[in-house]
């Protein structure tokens, strides 16, 4: 981290749903680290997905955390408007032979994964790409290119891995930056990761390091079910030359049945936890848990 750089922050939620006290968690701790060293908090809309998000709900995202008394930077950047830098990325680790077309369909990867019991998964339960590299001959993958065939890109794990070597990434807890533990990356636990999506040039994982570095974010701060993925941000930041921010992975708010808080399960948002009368300050208790 250069000493000079001021402190930055950044939340960084996806328009695809309403915000949740788990979101409000990571938005209030970001805000508190920042305010405590002097830091700048940045709030970043992760809306590379098209088809899952929405315009309403990048308007609900800024007027929940405006509700919950947060302020941030402006203007806030919007990765869905930033392609060309995801590209840019994306190119240098085809340079560099990391990158390779898969035109696999999902049905096809899931029949794959049923033929094969007890195939590995990665860190967040979903089998590893059952399919390798070699699996399809150079001529083969020219031939579906020139036609037009759709694809993703995936990141060649193993030859991406054996060029960064072996890789850490320092993790604060409640003692501060300066009791980080040093943690050791394991990239290889998800294999062949989709690295630009069949649609757009990018994927979260790139989309992610890209920004953080130009965004100059020098501490990450966000929930504990995106600790495994930080093996992933820092190989990229080791192969595409980006710096290294501090990272420090919150517990999640879980529900009554020891669920982690989701869009997908239904959690209750901020949106109705405040039309239901709940005040801000009260959000802010249940966000932070008993001891705020
Ligand atoms: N956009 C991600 C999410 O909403 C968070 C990304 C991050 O903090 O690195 O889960």
């Amino acid at each position: 981290m250069n000493a000079l750089a001021r402190p930055t922050f950044r939340f960084a939620p996806s328009p695809n749903g309403l915000l949740h006290l788990g979101h409000a968690r990571s938005a209030l701790m970001n805000a508190a680290m920042a305010k405590a060293i002097d830091g700048r908090l940045l709030l970043r809309i992760e809306d590379i997905d098209a088809a899952r998000c929405r315009p309403d709900y990048e308007a609900a995202i800024h007027e929940d955390l405006a509700w919950l008394g947060l302020d941030w930077e402006r203007p806030v950047r919007r990765q869905s408007e930033h392609f060309p830098d995801y590209r840019a990325a994306l190119d240098k680790l085809l340079a560099m032979g990391l990158v390779y077309e898969s035109f696999e369909s999902r049905a096809e990867i899931r029949r794959e994964v049923e033929e094969r019991p007890g195939w590995p998964r990665d860190p967040d339960g979903a089998p590893l790409f059952p399919f390798a590299r070699e699996t399809m001959s150079e001529s083969e993958r020219a031939s579906r290119r020139a036609a037009g065939e759709p694809h993703a890109l995936r990141l060649d794990m193993r030859r991406a891995a054996a060029m960064a070597g072996p890789l850490g990434w320092r993790e604060v807890g409640g003692a501060g930056p300066d009791a980080a533990d040093t943690l050791v990356a394991d990239p290889l636990a998800w294999g062949d990761i989709v690295i630009a999506r069949k649609d757009v040039p990018t994927s979260y994982h790139l989309a992610v390091v890209v920004d953080d570095a130009l965004q100059g974010v020098t501490y990450v701060v966000r929930g504990s079910d995106l600790k495994a993925a930080t093996s992933v941000h820092r190989l990229l930041q080791l192969l595409l030359g980006l710096p290294e921010p501090l990272y420090t992975h919150h517990p999640l708010l879980l529900d009554a049945e020891g669920r982690k808080l989701s869009k997908s399960i239904g959690s209750e948002s901020l949106r109705a936890l405040r039309q239901a009368g709940v005040s801000a300050g009260e959000v802010r208790r249940r966000a932070l848990g008993p001891s705020a």
